[in-house]
């Protein structure tokens, strides 16, 4: 299976707002599936969100401990008031690293490869990936969040 192109920053692609998926089962999305793990996979990211490989569409994958997250049309349905701040990267950003405060816990709703309706709760490193992938379906990226200095911090990890 070919690996996909991950386009970097400036790309205008990764400022879009992504368009929800039609449908979830359709060949071209679950081509795109396999060929998306793979390539986050070959390039070591624990996540990899449609419009950084040029595809402005509600969908990232995630990968943790060794489990597949199929993220289609996720929804944030909670977010706790407590944040961590941990360092964090980007494939659309070689290299560099930013503190990010982020809700230590979420709740999603989304679709999976299956087309099946999904409800996960996650905390740590899972809900860090979660809110960062799903900040790129609105064309957020990480250098949009980086803390302000002087904020008190409370280190992850
Ligand atoms: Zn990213």
């Amino acid at each position: 299976m070919a690996t996909l192109t991950i386009i970097k920053y400036p790309n205008p692609i990764l400022r879009k707002k992504a368009e929800k998926v039609k449908d979830p089962q359709s060949p071209e999305i679950q081509k795109l599936i396999p060929a998306m793990v793979e390539t986050m996979r070959k390039n070591n990211g624990m996540g990899l969100a449609a419009p950084q490989i040029k595809k402005s569409i509600r969908l990232s994958v995630i990968e943790e401990n060794g489990v597949v997250y199929v993220l289609i049309n996720p929804k944030i349905k909670f977010q706790s008031k407590n944040k961590i701040i941990m360092e964090e990267g980007c494939l659309s950003f070689p290299g560099k690293f930013i503190p990010i405060a982020r809700p230590e816990k979420v709740k999603i709703r989304y679709t999976d490869e299956k087309g099946t309706d999904k409800k996960l709760k996650a905390d740590g490193l899972l809900a860090r990936a979660i809110q960062h992938e799903m900040d790129h379906l609105d064309g957020v990226l990480l250098i949009d969040k980086k803390e302000k200095k002087g904020k008190i911090s409370i280190k992850g990890k």
